[in-house]
């Protein structure tokens, strides 16, 4: 099969669209024809080099495409069905995947990441991990929507406890979490206040249902909060860019707000004042990825057309450095879709 490989950590260069060995499923595998693989910014961070990749390495995390073969000990399925492939790796045996928690197996991590991903034509897949997909999603939009969805949907839902009616920060309202955080907040009929880089995204932003939007590049994103919440402040901040808009965020919560955070785009390193983390009684919690559980909950919700997919524009997969250098452009409102 045609598969785009890593053999060397660095640039969009070192993605090479090359012949590789079909996979070969096991008894408990299904194959699955790829049709569509959505990109993260976890490619780009497994591009450049990442503890736990093993070269040559298949990148890729979220895929859609049918089923070709099944294997011997797989029920319940059939060759021919359109099929989503849950973005994630994990045992399925330990005492945290039996509970339904396999984003803390140990064995845990995203397709693509410590394991070969979906950027290639043929996928080898656990039968847990295959969903169904119904026929008013097509396979760009299929594949544009686990990984990103369930991580906002786990953020929010899982760990801050959404509730109706409070007011949600989400930090990045043109990336792909932001996109699902703004929908699913909206869900939950709470009040949204985004942030973008420009007009044109936050006009998008609002158009999916963003009540405020903040231009992070001309605005000071406390200061735009504390007059839209009357000085009080959020109750939850989704935060994922990381050093750039840390302090702002945290200056952004009301007293006992919550701040979930599932990345660090502009940097890991962040400054904390203790004073203020007691006194003011925040919460500071991180997440990586979600359940199984979870996507199913709101994958119900995309297939209902409740959450919608929002897809940017789609390369073909032997453009795949194309692919990679538009990602980090980011000029993009909604996902980038590599088609093989
Ligand atoms: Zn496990």
């Amino acid at each position: 099969m045609k598969a785009v490989r890593i053999h060397q950590f660095g640039g969009p260069e070192v993605l090479i669209y090359e012949d590789v060995p079909d996979p070969q499923p096991r008894k408990d595998e299904v194959l699955v024809r790829v049709k569509a693989c959505s990109l993260n910014h976890l490619d780009v961070w497994v591009r450049k080099g990442l503890p736990g990749v093993k070269l040559p390495h298949i990148p890729g995390s979220d895929m859609a495409g049918e089923i070709v073969e099944i294997g011997e000990y797989v029920t319940g399925l059939k060759t021919g069905q359109r099929v989503m492939v849950a973005p994630m790796h994990f045992c399925g045996h330990c005492a945290k995947c039996v509970a339904g928690l396999q984003n803390q197996c140990r064995e845990f991590t995203v397709l693509g990441n410590a394991v070969d991903g979906g950027d290639c034509e043929l996928f080898a897949a656990g039968a847990a991990n295959i969903i169904p997909i119904p026929d008013s999603l097509d396979f760009n939009q299929a594949a544009s929507v686990p990984l990103v969805f369930v991580t906002a949907w786990h953020m929010l839902v899982g760990l801050a406890g959404i509730r109706q009616g409070q007011t949600v920060l989400v930090l990045g309202g043109s990336s792909g979490v932001g996109i699902a955080a703004i929908q699913i907040a909206k869900l939950f009929h709470c009040r949204v206040i985004t942030t973008a880089g420009n007009e044109e995204k936050l006009a998008k932003a609002t158009a999916l249902g963003a009540d405020f939007g903040i231009d992070h590049y001309k605005q000071k994103i406390s200061d735009e909060v504390r007059k839209i919440t009357n000085k009080e402040g959020v109750d939850i901040v989704f935060e994922h860019v990381g050093a750039a808009t840390w302090d702002e965020s945290i200056k952004s919560l009301k007293t006992a707000g919550t701040l979930v955070t599932c990345g660090a785009t502009t940097g890991p390193t962040v400054g904390i004042d203790l004073r203020h983390l007691f006194a003011r009684q925040l919460r500071l919690l991180g997440s990586y990825m979600g359940t199984m559980g979870e996507l199913y909950e709101v994958m119900a919700h995309v297939f209902a057309g409740r959450l919608k997919p929002v897809v940017d524009r789609t390369f073909p997969l032997s453009e795949i450095r194309a692919a990679h250098e538009y990602l980090e452009r980011s000029q993009m409102f909604g996902k980038v879709i590599v088609n093989p």
